[in-house]
């Protein structure tokens, strides 16, 4: 078979599989994307899906089903009780408006037939004709379109994407007490830092983050991707040094971070089942394949004496200890997110602290307090957290993690299949 029927052949799949859903299923809404040309699976196709998640979270606890076939990618949200022709109103509508909704179908099956699922008259990709009439007079070529898709979306996901790291960053930032990190109202235990610096380290790294994220859909070896993330990294720090006049704010972050947003972007580019922790847990074992523990860093001697490993264990896991903590992390208020802060200083390798520590034990030590803390209990919340300055600690490996469990928070209540 050529392409061209292997495309028919995927296309007619779907319509049956549609078919048997209407014998379960009341009301079948199937998000496609609308793509020209033969390739239906680029990365394209399924960016356009995954930024409509939406309608799939739109309707409390409901089933769905997402699939693959040479006529790309797709998914259908299978309906009990919902009038039909309202959704099919409300989908003509998102077509209507959302900046993508010219590149995506959202198409209402009814089991009674009640619903026309004939397009409404629909505009052009490029154009403001109506689409029939530009594919009747071949006005624009495949590439044209497929172009004006890809700057669509890249600017949909960009603005997405920076307005999320954004976010995430600042939730830990502004929290406060945070028992030696920087906050609005103090230095804590760090006097060459403060807030001020935080945001414009912030600033500084924003782009090669968002960066990473596109590095992902080029369809690049691991080994090869992961060597780009690396030196993408590096410019990210570079950037950093440079707007803090040399100060580390954030070089833990960049690194967890960018394994995650590009953990991410490969999840939401194409079809792939590993979960985003699968996908971080298999290209940090890339990057660390040859690493040699023997150089003079706190890092490494936390790991030859005391087994510690630190952010790069964690990483290895599959960032296993903020899978737990997604579960403390019930919304972003402030309460929450210290709880989680706290878990991740009690349950993770913080070298940061151990360094900061002098001794093992007292690193030992200081997590148990944080263990048998009452967080309930206001006065002893800013009890340790004033012991935590006055004796120099900080929790930079934890923080960081909580930035990266607000994030994975935010992605998961936008979009779908990410675990
Ligand atoms: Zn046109």
């Amino acid at each position: 078979m050529n392409i061209l029927d292997n495309i028919l052949s995927g296309r007619e799949k779907r319509s049956k599989l549609i078919e048997e859903y209407l014998n379960s299923y009341e009301t079948v809404v199937s998000i496609k994307a609308n793509m020209p040309g033969t390739e239906k699976n680029n990365y394209l196709a399924y960016l356009l899906i995954n930024a409509f998640s939406f309608i799939v979270k739109s309707f409390p606890s409901v089933t769905y089903d997402y699939h693959q076939n040479d006529d790309g990618p797709f998914v259908l949200v299978l309906l009990n009780g919902f009038n039909s022709k309202s959704i099919k109103r409300q989908m003509i509508s998102i077509e209507e408006h959302h900046e993508l909704g010219r590149f995506i179908d959202l198409d209402v099956y009814d089991r009674y037939g009640t619903v026309t699922i004939r397009k409404q008259k629909r505009k052009c990709i490029i154009c403001d004709n109506q689409a029939s009439i530009c594919i009747r007079n071949q006005n624009h070529t495949d590439v044209e379109i497929i172009d004006i898709i890809d700057k669509k979306v890249k600017i949909f996901y960009e603005n997405n994407i920076s307005q999320i790291l954004n976010q995430s960053i600042m939730e830990e930032l502004e929290l406060d007490p945070k028992f030696g990190l920087v906050t609005p109202y103090t230095s804590g235990s760090h006097p060459d830092m403060n807030y001020e610096l935080m945001i414009k380290a912030k600033e500084a790294i924003m782009p090669y983050l968002i960066e990473m994220f596109f590095e992902t859909l080029k369809n690049l070896k691991e080994i090869d991707l992961i060597r780009n993330l690396q030196s993408i990294g590096k410019s990210a720090e570079t950037a950093m040094f440079k707007a803090t006049k040399g100060v580390n704010a954030y070089k833990g972050l960049i690194f967890n971070l960018g394994l995650i947003i590009a953990s991410i972007g490969y999840k939401l580019s194409r079809y792939e089942k590993r979960t985003i922790f699968d996908i971080s847990q298999s290209f940090a074992k890339q990057l660390f394949l040859n690493y040699d523990y023997s150089s003079e860093s706190y890092g490494d001697k936390a790991f030859l004496e005391h087994s510690l490993k630190g952010i790069r264990g964690e990483a290895l896991s599959g960032y296993s200890t903020v899978k737990i903590a997604l579960r403390k992390l019930f919304d972003l208020s402030t309460h929450s997110k210290i709880q989680t802060l706290i878990f991740l200083i009690i349950n993770s390798e913080d070298t940061s602290l151990y360094q900061r520590s002098g001794s093992f034990e007292k690193y030992l030590y200081i997590k148990k307090m944080f263990a048998e803390l009452d967080l309930n209990n206001d006065r002893e919340v800013l009890r340790i957290n004033d012991y935590c300055i006055a004796n120099n600690l900080s929790f930079g490996g934890s923080a960081d993690l909580l930035v990266v469990t607000v994030l994975i928070k935010i992605f998961n209540d936008i979009y779908l299949f990410l675990e």
